[in-house]
């Protein structure tokens, strides 16, 4: 079976749209991936020298009422099957708290996780990224999903994990 990269990170951050941008192939998607639903997107990326499955996930958000339980519990069974974590900021708008309570969940996950900064077209990359390594999840790799900018480091820092 393929190895499975799953996409996390606060609503808006642009997880679909780094999904589509990676499995933009034909017969990329899954469509008969068990446990498939609305709120687990599967498809298969074939860049880079191992393939794999990647998993699009719906919002993680620090509000603790039931409305998000569903995508919550979505966002958990993609967390159990991952082996690797992609979690997603927007570096247009900084860091919040949400960012911090999912990289506090991330961390109790003991699996490799790259935090990766997106939307850094248009401004500089560097002073943008620079507040989230206060989240201590390592050196994060900043791309612009709507341009594919960054999205080859991001494919090798992948396949180092794999
Ligand atoms: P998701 O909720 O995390 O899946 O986020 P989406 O992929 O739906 O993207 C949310 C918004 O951010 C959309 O309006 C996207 O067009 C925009 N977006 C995503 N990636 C980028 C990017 O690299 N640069 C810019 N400027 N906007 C982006
Ligand atoms: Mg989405």
């Amino acid at each position: 079976t393929l190895p499975v990269i799953a996409l996390v990170g606060r609503p808006n951050v642009g997880k679909s749209t780094l999904f589509n941008y990676l499995t933009r192939t034909r017969d990329a998607l899954v469509a008969d991936y068990p446990g498939l639903t609305r709120d687990r997107k599967y498809g298969r990326v074939k860049r880079g020298e191992t393939p794999y499955l990647l998993v699009d996930t719906g919002g993680i958000t620090d509000d603790v009422d039931g409305i998000d339980s569903v995508a919550r519990r979505q966002v958990q069974l993609a967390l159990e099957e991952a082996d690797v974590v992609l979690f997603l900021v927007d570096a247009r708008e900084g860091m919040n708290s949400a960012d911090e309570a999912i990289s506090t969940m991330l961390r109790k996950l003991d699996k490799p996780v790259i935090l990766v900064t997106n939307k850094i077209d248009g401004i500089n990359a560097e002073i943008a990224t620079a507040d989230f390594h206060r989240l201590a999840m390592g050196n994060p790799v900043a791309i612009a999903a709507a341009n594919g900018r960054g999205v080859n480091e991001l494919l090798q820092r992948v396949s180092a994990e794999l």
